[in-house]
C-alpha cells in the first residue's frame, strides 16, 4: 500500500524560491575578483537568478545542456549555482587549478556550450581556446567597465547578458532525478572523472551537511568557506545558505592568511570550512601579527588529514573546534563528521583531541563497510583496517557518460581510502590505498607518520612515502619542508618520532625539501615524488 502523501520533485529552484520569500534580507557578502567588497541580499541574489535564466533562454540552452563555469566563490558564481540548475540546465564547475591539458578534457567531455569566466581565468582560456570543440561563447562574470582586452571569440558581459533580463522567471517542474551539476575529480593518474549529480542528490546532501550533527547551518549562521565553489560545490554550501537563509561571507581570490583573517575580522563568521593548507596559513598569519580569531566557534576541515596539532592551536590558542570531515566528490562530497558530543566536553582534552583526529561517524542516508582484499567485512573495532566502502543516495552510481556502473554486485562503491572503524562507529582514514606503505607484507599508514612529523615545531610540512627496498619491498621515506629559519637534522626529526609511531614505522631517511607538489585540491601529490625518489634506498 502506498502513502497518501503528495509527491513533489526536490529542486534547486526551489531552494532560492524559498530563500527569496523567508530569508529575503540574510546576505551574502564577497570579496571580488575586481577587489571591492560587495554586498546584497538572498532576495537580490534570487532577482538575479531570475535575469540570469532569462538570458539562457535567449541564448538557447535548452534542458540538459552543460553551462561551465571558472570561477572563484563570489556572488555571481551564486547565481550560476541556482540560474542554471533552475532551469534544467547543468553547471559544470571547472577547477581552474588543473592542468590546462585536463581543462581541455573535461571542458570537451562534458560539451559545455557555454563558458562563464571570472576575470583571472581570462588567459587561461586563451590559451586553451583553439581545442575547445562545444563552446559556442564565453561570458567574462564582470561589468562593463572591467572587460578586459581579448583574443576570445563571442565574448560578452555578464553584467550587460542580465541587465534588461526581466525579474518574471517561471521555473519549470521537472523530475527531480534529473542532472543539475557535473564536477570532476582531479585525476591524478588518467583523464578526470565526471561525476553528475541530481536536483534530488543535491537537495538530500543538503540536508546532511547543514544536520545538527553536522554544520548545524540555519538562519544564525555566518558561514566562510575558503573551500572553492568550483571543487564539489563548496561542499554544498550555497544551497545550505539558501535552505536556512545563513549569512555566507565568500572570499573571491584572495586567499592568503591576511586577506582571510580581514573578512573573519569584518564580517564575523562562526563557522569556517576550508582544508588544511588554507588554515595552515592563516594560522600562520595570526601567529606572526600575535591576534586570535574571537568569533568562530567550529571550522569544518577536511580534503586531506586534519594534523593533530591544527586541532590543537585551533582549540588552545582560539577557541575554536576543529570539526573534521572526510568526503570526496563521488559523495557529493560529505561522508562523515566528528560533531562535538556531551562526552567530548567532559573527558581530558587529549583524548579529545584522539576522537577529533578520526573523521568521524557517518550519517543516516550514507552506509559504510570496510573490507578486506577478497571483499569479506572486517570488524568495527577500531584495530582492523581495509578498503573503505560507501553505499546511499548521495553517492556516485557510475561515472559520466560511462557504460558500467562504478558499484559492486551489492550496490558498494570503493572510496580507494583504506580505513579502520572505531566500534562506537567513528571512521578513521588509515591512507589512500595507492599512498599505503607495504612494508614485508605490512601496512603503513603514510598520514599518520606525517601527522606526527608536522607535530615537530620546526616542521611546516611533511610528505612520507614508500619507495623500495631490497629485504621490506617498500620502506618510508620521509620529505620534511621546514619553518623558515629553523634548524632541524634527520637525526632530532627521528627522535621526535620514535614514541609517537610503531617501531618499525619509522622512516629509512629523512630529506629535506624546499617545497612538496600539491594536486590542484591542495592534496600532497605523491606520484611524481615516489617516480624520484623510487631508487633511494637501493642505490
Ligand atoms: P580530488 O581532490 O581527487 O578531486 P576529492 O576532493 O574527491 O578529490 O578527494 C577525496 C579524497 O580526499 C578522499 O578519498 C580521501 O582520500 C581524501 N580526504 C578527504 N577528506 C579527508 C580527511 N579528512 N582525512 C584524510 N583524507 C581525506
Amino acid at each position: 500500500m502506498l502513502g497518501n502523501m503528495q509527491d513533489g520533485h526536490l529542486l534547486i529552484s526551489g531552494l532560492i524560491e524559498h530563500a527569496e520569500t523567508y530569508h529575503t534580507d540574510s546576505q551574502i557578502i564577497s570579496r571580488t575578483v575586481e577587489g571591492p567588497i560587495h554586498r546584497y541580499t538572498l532576495k537580490d541574489a534570487a532577482n538575479r537568478s531570475r535575469k540570469l535564466a532569462n538570458a539562457l533562454d535567449k541564448l538557447g540552452l535548452k534542458q540538459g545542456d552543460v553551462v561551465g563555469t571558472l570561477a572563484w566563490n563570489t556572488f555571481r558564481h551564486f547565481e550560476l549555482y541556482f540560474g542554471v540548475s533552475g532551469i534544467g540546465c547543468v553547471v559544470n564547475t571547472i577547477n581552474p587549478r588543473l592542468f590546462p591539458e585536463q581543462l581541455t578534457y573535461i571542458i570537451n567531455h562534458a560539451e559545455n556550450q557555454y563558458l562563464f569566466v571570472d576575470l583571472s581565468f581570462v588567459g587561461l582560456l586563451e590559451s586553451i581556446s583553439h581545442s575547445l570543440e562545444t563552446v559556442k561563447g564565453i561570458i567574462i562574470l564582470t561589468d562593463k567597465e572591467h572587460m578586459p582586452e581579448t583574443t576570445l571569440q563571442n565574448v560578452m558581459c555578464y553584467e550587460e547578458l542580465i541587465a534588461d533580463e526581466s525579474e518574471e522567471y517561471h521555473w519549470p517542474n521537472f523530475d527531480e532525478n534529473t542532472a543539475s551539476t557535473l564536477c570532476y575529480t582531479s585525476g591524478t593518474t588518467g583523464n578526470p572523472k565526471g561525476v553528475l549529480y541530481s536536483h534530488r542528490s543535491t537537495i538530500l546532501h543538503t540536508w546532511i551537511v547543514s544536520s545538527g550533527n553536522v554544520a548545524k547551518i540555519s538562519s544564525s549562521s555566518v558561514i566562510l568557506p575558503v573551500v572553492p565553489m568550483f571543487h564539489v560545490n563548496a561542499w554544498g554550501i550555497p544551497y545550505a545558505t539558501a535552505m536556512f537563509g545563513a549569512k555566507l561571507v565568500l572570499p573571491g581570490p584572495l586567499l592568503d592568511g591576511a586577506s582571510i583573517f580581514e573578512l573573519i575580522d569584518q564580517e564575523k563568521p562562526d563557522l569556517l570550512m576550508g582544508v588544511p593548507t588554507v588554515w595552515l596559513g592563516l594560522l600562520q598569519y595570526l601567529n606572526e601579527t600575535n591576534q586570535t580569531l574571537e568569533s568562530v566557534k567550529t571550522a569544518l576541515v577536511g580534503g586531506a588529514a586534519a594534523p593533530r596539532a591544527m586541532i590543537q592551536e585551533f582549540e588552545e590558542k582560539h577557541n575554536v573546534f576543529l570539526m573534521h570531515g572526510w568526503g570526496m566528490t563521488e559523495m557529493s562530497p560529505l561522508g562523515t563528521a566528528t560533531a562535538r558530543t556531551a562526552e567530548m566536553d567532559i573527558m581530558d582534552v587529549e583524548s579529545r583531541y584522539d576522537l577529533q583526529q578520526r573523521q568521524g561517524k557517518t550519517f543516516y542516508g550514507v552506509e559504510m563497510i570496510i573490507t578486506d582484499d577478497a571483499g569479506k567485512e572486517l570488524p568495527k573495532d577500531g584495530e582492523a583496517f581495509g578498503r573503505l566502502l560507501v553505499r546511499g543516495p548521495t553517492v556516485v552510481e557510475r561515472y559520466f557518460k560511462s557504460n558500467e556502473s562504478a558499484l559492486d554486485k551489492n550496490g558498494w562503491f570503493d572510496t580507494g581510502d583504506v580505513a579502520k572503524i572505531h566500534p562506537e562507529g567513528a571512521m578513521e582514514i588509515v591512507d589512500r590505498s595507492k599512498d599505503v606503505i607495504k612494508s614485508g607484507g605490512e601496512w603503513i599508514s603514510s598520514i599518520d607518520l606525517e601527522n606526527a612529523a608536522v607535530g615537530h615545531p620546526s616542521v611546516a610540512e611533511a610528505c612520507v612515502i614508500g619507495v623500495l627496498h631490497k629485504k621490506w619491498d617498500e620502506r618510508p621515506l620521509l620529505l620534511v619542508v621546514k619553518v623558515e629559519d629553523q634548524d632541524l637534522s634527520k637525526e632530532e626529526m627521528l627522535v621526535f618520532l620514535e614514541d609517537k609511531v610503531a617501531k618499525w614505522w619509522l622512516p629509512d631517511d629523512v630529506i629535506f625539501v624546499t617545497e612538496l607538489p600539491h594536486t590542484a585540491t591542495g592534496k600532497l601529490l605523491k606520484t611524481d615524488l615516489r617516480d624520484q625518489y623510487k631508487e633511494h634506498l637501493i642505490k
